[in-house]
């Protein structure tokens, strides 16, 4: 039944309620009052068919239960009117004599004026014409001495009918798209609800809605569309009524359960039971210049209990910029060689593959442990040897970028691939990742072992979602004698203090980053402000100090020379585009310039910020901003100035832009959730969760025939991302 859902693509879970051939799967076009044009408008939305539309949350209500006289109202929020226009036209407001469009409006006890500063004439003449009766609603003001609508919602009257579906109840407010207004979407959703509301099936059976508190998705579409006059307008205004509830909880359970499943499936697989090699790590331990912090410790020791299983490890290792993932990761590598099994490591960025590679040297070389890079710029005969040796073994530590899993690549005795900062990749590349490591033909298939790090740190509820099918140890300690880098807000008025911080700093022997924006739409523009910056640092550094310039664009080997000298400290500013983003590691930087600082979001701020503070020295994160211009960018980068720690400033985020901005939801190949609000329902997702594996736990194949509703939904919402073995 699944195969001809295979490849949908595109289609995420939590879209498409119910299978291709179910009646709530007709095409939006079949419904009364939309034909074409307006389909296509509605597609823009994701709204494809008739589930989809009835899927369509209100983002809020406006409370149409009591009309009040206008002599009775007062400022506030959410006011509805009836009456009848007595004036309407052109007029001129403020001293600026703005062109503002005004309606009087009368009910008998007063009246009061709506203005719209946006309009068109035309329309507004025609359709409210005197005499009409029309109802108003939304926030009335107090202007000098006299009430006011702002911009009210505004339907005419004309029928009894009409009025009866406008008053007298609680009114959703859908989310709209160009060319549909509010009154035709109302509309559309009742002519779906009217049309298709006998095929709304329960999903889940009796005791399952029972336990978890549900309510029949009927009554929950029909609260949430047609709201009873007796709910409370405030619970279903923030989204938390009881049919908002289960919608969640819904919505939430499908992801949960794809998850669930994909963790199963890997649980069966047959790993590596890697032998122990204390004396390797022993080893490895005195080679360090450092000691292990103690939650460096527990998590080796959580990775080693997976390498201990003859299951394969799934593992997220958590840990803030600077907590020391590298080692950790290393020791893991090192275990899985001393047992004679090939260990890779993916980063995102060829320089930092780069750096992990000269890292590695320096504890790989001394140890006797063979090690090679692979990039897309490694070509040629050193490609076809990279890959030789790593075909037929001799080859046991690579290091890499996402070259490392294209075809062509084949690993003799893969036994565990580290993937650092994961957030970089998404969810549906580790399956890629697994393949790599799958013995020949024949036999059973073992799995290597897979450990991502990440230092993005998600919030716990993030985390559980994303990372769903992932166990997840958590670094919570900086190394010993770590400062926090003091964080500075400056604007253009404070450049020379800038300049001669830096200086101080240069001059006591430290390096120093300058950041430039680099965003894609105008990368030319910004280049060139990065370049620019380079010969101003140079003019006011050079010849003292050494400045140089790093972006994106520039020929691997130039970058890689550049990042050389850097790190040596041969340069002493460097010019950065964001490609210093993720994880560069050159202790002895103090300081972080970050040049137009309010056009980068807080995690990424968190990231930049995060390639100083890493040794014993002081350092210092200069933000300069203009960021009078806007208040949501003094909120950011006010909050980068209180707090250095990685999970508060993951979570003013995730509270400032939401999940999908925060995850880049393109990349981590989840859904946007359509009624769900991550940062909101968290005690959901954890019921959601938990329901989600004990179902799979209790009947892994989803093969009780009360479950065949949950089970077809499933596939529908994961179409094309659970792999047929994952479910059959
Ligand atoms: P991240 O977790 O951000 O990837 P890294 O692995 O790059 O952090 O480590 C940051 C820096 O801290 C590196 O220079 C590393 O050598 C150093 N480091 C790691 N662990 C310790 C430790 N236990 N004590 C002192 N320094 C450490
Ligand atoms: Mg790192």
């Amino acid at each position: 039944m699944a195969s001809n859902r295979q490849g949908a693509g595109g289609k995420g879970p939590g879209k498409g309620w119910v299978s291709d051939r179910h009646p709530l799967s007709t095409p939006v076009q079949y419904v009364k009052g939309v034909g074409p044009a307006v389909s296509a408008k509605l597609a823009k939305m994701g709204v494809m068919n008739v589930g989809d539309l009835l899927a369509l949350t209100p983002i809020r209500y406006l409370d149409r239960r009591r009309i009040l006289p206008i002599a009775e109202l007062s400022p506030g929020r959410d006011r509805t009117v009836v009456g009848r226009i007595v004036a309407s036209g052109v007029s001129f407001m403020g001293r600026r004599r703005k062109r503002i469009y005004e309606i009087l409006v009368d009910d008998g006890t007063g009246k009061i004026s709506a203005k719209f500063f946006y309009f068109n004439a035309k329309y507004m003449q025609q359709k409210f014409l005197t005499e009409t009766k029309v109802l108003l609603s939304g926030d009335v003001s107090e202007f000098r001495t006299t009430l006011q609508f702002i911009h009210p919602e505004m339907e005419t009257l004309g029928s009894a009918e009409e009025e009866s579906a406008s008053t007298g109840r609680i009114v959703p407010v859908y989310p709209l798209t160009e060319g549909i207004y509010q009154k035709q979407m109302r509309r559309i959703v009742r002519n779906a609800w009217d049309g298709f509301n006998s095929h709304i099936q329960p999903i889940f059976p009796e005791e399952f809605v029972e336990r978890h508190r549900l309510s029949d998705p009927w009554k929950c579409l029909q609260e949430i569309h047609f709201p009873a006059p007796d709910l409370d307008p405030e619970l279903l205004a923030i989204g938390r009524s009881a049919a908002h509830r289960t919608l969640i909880f819904d919505e939430f359970f499908f992801v949960e359960l794809g998850l669930a499943l994909k963790r199963r499936r890997t649980a069966q697989k047959k790993g590596i039971a890697f032998p122990r090699s204390d004396a390797m790590h022993e080893r490895f331990l005195s080679a360090l210049p450092f000691e292990l912090t103690g939650a460096q410790r527990r998590v080796t020791g959580e990775i080693f209990g997976d390498m201990d299983s003859g299951k394969p490890m799934n593992r997220l290792l958590q840990g803030d910029v600077g907590s020391g993932k590298t080692v950790v990761a290393l020791a893991a590598a090192l275990r899985a060689i001393d047992a004679d099994f090939q260990a890779a490591i993916m980063a995102p960025t060829e320089i930092l593959a780069e750096q992990h590679f000269e890292t590695i040297t320096g504890i790989a070389t001394p140890m006797g442990i063979s090690h090679g890079l692979i990039t897309s710029s490694v070509k040629g005969a050193e490609r076809s040897s990279f890959l030789s040796s790593l075909r037929n073994g001799t080859l046991s530590l690579a290091v890499g970028t996402h070259a490392l899993i294209q075809e062509g690549v084949e690993f003799a005795r893969l036994g565990l691939i580290v993937v650092d900062e994961q957030h970089r990749f998404g969810v549906m590349q580790r399956a890629a990742i697994r393949r790599k490591g799958q013995a020949e033909e024949g036999e059973e298939p073992t799995f290597p072992d897979v450990l991502v790090m990440t230092a993005t740190p998600i919030p716990r509820t993030l985390a559980m979602t994303l990372y769903g099918d992932l166990d997840v140890s958590v670094i919570d300690e900086l190394p010993q004698g770590r400062l926090p880098v003091m964080t500075k807000l400056y604007d253009e008025g404070r450049r020379d203090k800038l300049y001669a911080g830096m200086r101080h700093e240069l001059g006591n022997g430290r390096q120093a980053y300058v950041v430039y924006p680099l965003i894609e739409e105008s990368e030319k523009l910004d280049l060139k402000n990065a370049t620019d910056m380079a010969r101003e640092l140079s003019r006011i550094f050079e010849p003292e100090f050494r400045v140089a310039l790093l972006h994106g664009k520039m020929r691997p080997q130039e970058k890689e020379e550049i990042m050389a000298s850097f790190k040596a400290g041969s340069v002493h500013v460097l010019c950065a585009t964001s490609v210093v983003e993720v994880g560069v590691d050159v202790p002895n930087a103090s300081v972080m310039v970050i040049e137009h600082a309010e056009r980068f979001g807080l995690a990424q701020l968190h990231q930049l910020r995060g390639r100083v503070g890493r040794s014993k020295f002081q350092s210092y994160c200069i933000l300069m901003a203009d960021y009078r211009r806007s208040e949501e960018a003094v909120e950011r980068l006010k909050v980068m100035t209180e707090t250095t720690d990685g999970f508060k400033i993951a979570e003013k985020d995730l509270e400032l832009r939401g999940p999908g901005e925060f995850l880049g939801t393109r990349q981590s190949g989840l859904p946007p959730f359509r009624i769900a609000n991550l940062a909101r329902d968290v005690g959901i997702l954890s019921q959601a969760r938990e329901a989600a594996f004990k179902l799979v736990e209790a009947d892994p194949e989803i093969s009780d025939p009360k479950y065949a509703r949950v089970k077809e939904v499933l596939l529908t919402r994961w179409s094309g991302k659970l792999s047929l073995a994952d479910i059959s």
